[in-house]
């Protein structure tokens, strides 16, 4: 049976898709939802029942019908409308049900939470569920069990070889493995075993991973070069990218530490001197990269209290 016909049953897939009618049922159960959920209480949003089981997989969720993301929308509501501590509460609720969900929920998508403690000046809880989230997730995006159901995900997919593709700009290490077929269980002697810096380090650089089906899957490299797969995916296992490559990636990388160090004296602002932080993190970017002379006041108003800000 074909995705569609899963979907929406066999009868309805040549009937053109009503995309009125899909979000009319959409928003029925939305309104249901939230008639059966008080979002607008602490109480109410506190009592909202957190699933025990994971939902099944889906290949398509209705995202906007989960509870977690009727949540989400809520919490953007009260936050519009300066209810604050209902916005927060939202969030918390969302963050415990999204790992129960059968949407695959990004870090960034649970650090909505952090951010709302710390406009709010709760800065203690936004460190707690910081520490929470980065034990759970490290410097990934997404957990190591969901990055292990993926790659079983490939392993079920009736071929014992992966694809992982090339990808311009990434580390050294990532470049010594990017660009070749594997083999998962490590049997074939053909391919090479699929290699454990990528088990320990899923996604390090965004390496994409396929199915690869020995003599019907297309091999090019990522420079479009024919190519024999086995021949090519056993070259040494060098970084072997370009100069260019290489200052691309120190670029990003240089990029993320600046980020990094603005989010933190932003943070520090925002906690320790209220009265001197932009009213938002883009303001304080641009002030900070234009040196403005009020930037430059509370550098040296931040400094006198004995802080100092991250470079
Ligand atoms: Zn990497």
């Amino acid at each position: 049976m074909g995705l569609l016909e899963k979907l929406f049953g066999k009868k309805n897939v040549n009937k053109a898709f009503d995309i009125d009618k899909y979000n009319r049922a959409n928003q029925k159960q939305i309104d249901k939802i939230k008639s059966v959920y008080d979002m607008d209480s602490i109480s109410g949003i506190q009592a909202i029942p957190v699933p025990t089981a994971k939902e099944p997989p889906e290949n398509l969720p209705a995202v906007v019908v989960k509870v977690e993301y009727i949540l989400q929308r809520k919490a953007t509501e009260h936050k519009k409308a300066g209810r604050m501590e209902l916005a927060i509460e939202c969030l918390k609720k969302s963050n415990e049900i999204m790992p129960y969900s059968s949407v695959g929920y990004l870090k960034k998508d649970y650090e909505r939470l952090v951010e709302f403690l710390k406009q709010a000046g709760r800065f203690d809880e936004a460190r707690a569920e910081q520490e929470r989230l980065d034990s759970i997730f490290g410097d990934m995006q997404i957990t190591k069990e969901e990055a292990a159901k993926m790659r079983s995900r490939n392993a079920n997919s009736g071929t014992d070889l992966v694809h992982v593709t090339g990808h311009l700009g990434c580390c050294a290490e990532c470049a010594k493995y990017r660009d070749r077929i594997y083999s998962l269980s490590g049997a074939s002697n053909k391919y090479p075993p699929y290699p454990q810096f990528l088990v320990e380090n899923e996604g390090h650089c965004g390496l994409i991973e396929y199915p690869f089906y020995d003599g019907f899957s297309g091999f090019r490299t990522m420079h479009n070069g024919d190519v024999d797969p086995a021949a090519y995916s056993n070259r040494p296992f060098i970084d072997d990218r370009t100069g260019d490559e290489r200052a691309r990636y120190d670029e990003s990388q240089r990029k993320t530490r600046e980020e990094a160090a603005n989010r933190k004296n932003y943070d520090l602002l925002r906690e320790l001197f209220p009265d001197l932080a932009p009213k938002s993190f883009g303001g304080y970017v641009r002030m900070k990269n234009a040196n403005s002379p009020n930037f430059q006041s509370i550098v040296s108003k931040v400094k006198e209290a004995g802080y100092f800000f991250e470079e």
